[in-house]
């Protein structure tokens, strides 16, 4: 006999981490599947992370001293609204498991980030999709329509990934109206850094006054510290306290912790790679558009092709010509915004696709 496991688990979709490009003879493999950042540690914080290395035969900061002050002065907020984790998906998941158990309900938009739903079925709690209106927005309408006295939590992905669609604030406001506020709300706002569109809610300012919002935050993409695990979340005090609870001790490591600091001290060089990279989003939006392919605006540092049936070919005309972008079968790709060399590759190869259709 094996050891009886919890049968929540059983069908829990594998998280598929974006693929590593393969290396061919002669072929430059770039990786556009994970929406990493393609520029090195900001300025200051690979030393600030190496002289923290030597000291990993300590236990991190248990309660993220540094950072949760760096951050409660950065966003204006008391230090108590600030909780840490493993990247803005340990996060996510401790929020799950502080809300939702066995019979209530998760909602959330579909497709949307793939981590949803793992985390939904972990803690037991039945996945509510609400699948995307026809221009790959959040159904809102829809969403609120599928509140029930079961349901205990709503993401809310904006930008939401895979599309890097946006919900603007007035429909927003309308739909945390409309949400009853025993049910809490979480803004998913890991893409936050490249929106441009004047109309985006920022989650903090909107949080303030509705203490069933909260708001999640990563330092994985715009800042590039993917590999160190650090997110956070702005939320009201319970939900705070839930958050302390449910962390895993030490789960945030000291380097990631200086690191974090480090990138929000080095924040004008990361706006300006940011600002590049919203640049070469609008040169590839622009391009693929230009070539005839219809594809959803985008505030995130991706862009997302409906490919339906073949979407796996393209993806292997991608890998042949050596990026790797992230195929969700017979849906689409999601093709992360990357070096100007990637980019190039990725639009000369797009080209070649759409003349054979
Ligand atoms: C990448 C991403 C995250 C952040 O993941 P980390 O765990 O912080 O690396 C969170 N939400 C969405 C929608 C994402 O795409």
């Amino acid at each position: 006999m094996s050891p009886r496991l919890r049968p929540e688990l059983d069908g829990i979709p594998i998280y598929k981490p974006g693929r590593p490009p393969a290396v061919a003879d002669g072929v430059t493999a770039y990786k556009l599947s994970s929406n990493e950042n393609p520029y090195p540690p900001l300025p200051g914080v690979l030393e600030v992370a190496a002289a923290a290395a030597q000291s990993f035969n300590r236990y991190p900061d248990l309660a993220c001293t540094a950072l949760h002050a760096e951050l409660a002065d950065r966003f204006e907020v008391p230090v108590a609204h600030i909780a840490t984790g493993t990247g803005s998906v340990g996060v996510a998941q401790q929020l799950v498991q502080s809300t939702a158990g066995a019979g209530d309900e998760v909602i959330y938009a579909w497709r949307s980030f793939e981590a949803y739903p793992i985390i939904a079925q972990i803690s037991g709690a039945t996945s509510i999709q609400v699948p995307l209106d026809a221009d790959e927005n959040h159904d809102l309408d829809a969403m609120a329509a599928a509140i029930t006295d079961r349901t205990r939590l709503i993401f809310v992905c904006n930008p939401n990934n895979p599309t890097g669609t946006i919900v603007r604030r007035a429909e927003l406001e309308r739909f945390l109206d409309r949400v009853p506020s025993d049910v809490l709300v979480v803004l998913d706002e890991a893409y936050i850094e490249f929106v441009a569109d004047a109309d985006f809610p920022n989650g903090v300012e909107l949080y303030r006054d509705r203490p069933n919002v909260s708001v999640l935050r990563t330092f994985s993409k715009a800042y590039g510290l993917a590999g160190l695990r650090v997110g956070f979340a702005i939320a009201h005090e319970p939900v705070a306290a839930a958050l302390r609870k449910t962390a895993v001790p030490f789960g945030v490591s000291q380097l990631a912790q200086d690191a974090a600091v480090a990138s929000l001290r080095a924040e004008d060089a990361l706006l300006e790679r940011v600002k590049a990279l919203v640049v070469e989003r609008a040169r590839v939006h622009e391009g693929l558009a230009a070539q005839g392919w219809t594809l959803p605006e985008t505030q995130a540092n991706f862009v997302w092709l409906r490919l339906g049936e073949r979407t796996l070919d393209f993806a292997a005309a991608c890998e042949r010509a050596g990026v790797t972008v992230r195929p969700f079968p017979d849906e689409g790709v999601r093709i992360t915004i990357g070096e100007t060399e990637a980019n190039d590759v990725l639009l000369r190869t797009a080209e070649a696709f759409r003349k054979e259709l």
